[in-house]
């Protein structure tokens, strides 16, 4: 079963996002478990987590189904310590709102290097701030990013999260989410089938489709390997429609959330519908 949504809004509350997924005829969905752009948040209360276990049950939704996304302020790889506890405690934090969910995932860009350290000691950085949030937290599947490489960000070659996950200690805590849009942007082409079957067996030898725990469906309005993070909506963008019918025909892409991030809401439902109608 593929679990397909969008990453919908959680204003008002947590439950809401389940009633926006449900709205759309979704069957998965993604959502930020508390503001994306502060650090602090209230506590998530036990009403709301009440009614967000009763409405994922009513609609049918499960904790495979769901790719809980991160603040973007966090920053596991900062090579200045105070600011790489503080981007941990809200990590750890944000892990632990999954848990209180019940949900399984959080999902996270690994880190930026800033320019002031190299790539490797970055790195290095992010596996230890990873290492540390298992060890504080019982259960959650931390699901690390491809981005498009845009500024320092790293993430944008496969054997940057490879590289991560050999360090990781516990290997059933780490797991992988593909963007689409991030990877076209990095330089790995899904255009023809081609290209497509080319990336996604690097992706195999060099990561593993066991990592594989969700992935970010979007088009994008930068060109390939612009390493420029714009999405667009499906079909409109740099990619084209083709790589989205690959994708939904992979038979290695199952029983995960595939999330669009796409740039118009209003036709998040259509968008979900085009997907199933690519799947044979
Ligand atoms: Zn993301
Ligand atoms: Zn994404």
């Amino acid at each position: 079963m593929r679990y397909i949504g969008a990453h919908v809004s959680a204003a008002g509350g947590v439950e809401n996002a389940v009633k926006n997924a449900k709205e759309i005829n979704a069957n998965g969905f993604a959502l930020f478990t508390k503001n994306q752009r502060q650090w602090n948040a209230k506590p998530l209360n036990e009403k709301s987590i009440k009614k967000f276990k009763e409405l994922m049950e009513e609609h049918g939704f499960n904790a495979d189904s769901v790719l809980p996304h991160d603040s973007y302020l966090i920053n596991l790889g900062h090579p200045e310590i105070e600011k790489r506890e503080k981007s941990l405690n809200a990590f750890i934090d944000e892990a632990r709102r999954v848990e209180e969910l019940g949900l399984k995932y959080l999902n996270f860009h690994p880190g930026s290097h800033l320019k002031k350290i190299s790539e490797e000691e970055c790195l290095n950085l992010i596996i230890e701030s990873v290492n540390s949030a298992i060890k504080e937290t019982d259960s959650c599947i931390f699901v690390l990013e491809t981005t498009a490489g845009q500024g320092s960000n790293l993430g944008y070659k496969f054997e940057h999260l490879a590289y991560i996950i050999d360090g990781v200690e516990d290997k059933e805590r780490i797991g992988v989410c593909i963007d689409t849009a991030h990877i076209f942007a990095a330089g790995y082409d899904i255009r023809s089938k081609e290209a497509y079957d080319k990336t996604m067996q690097e992706f195999d030898e060099i990561i593993g489709f066991k990592y594989l725990k969700g992935m970010h469906i979007n088009d994008s309005k930068a060109k390939f390997a612009s390493r420029v993070d714009r999405h667009h909506s499906l079909g409109k963008g740099e990619i084209g429609l083709d790589a989205f019918k690959f994708i939904m025909q992979d038979k290695r892409i199952d029983n995960i959330p595939l999330i669009l991030e796409t740039i118009e809401p209003e036709i998040w439902e259509e968008e979900i519908k085009l997907l199933r109608s690519f799947e044979i």
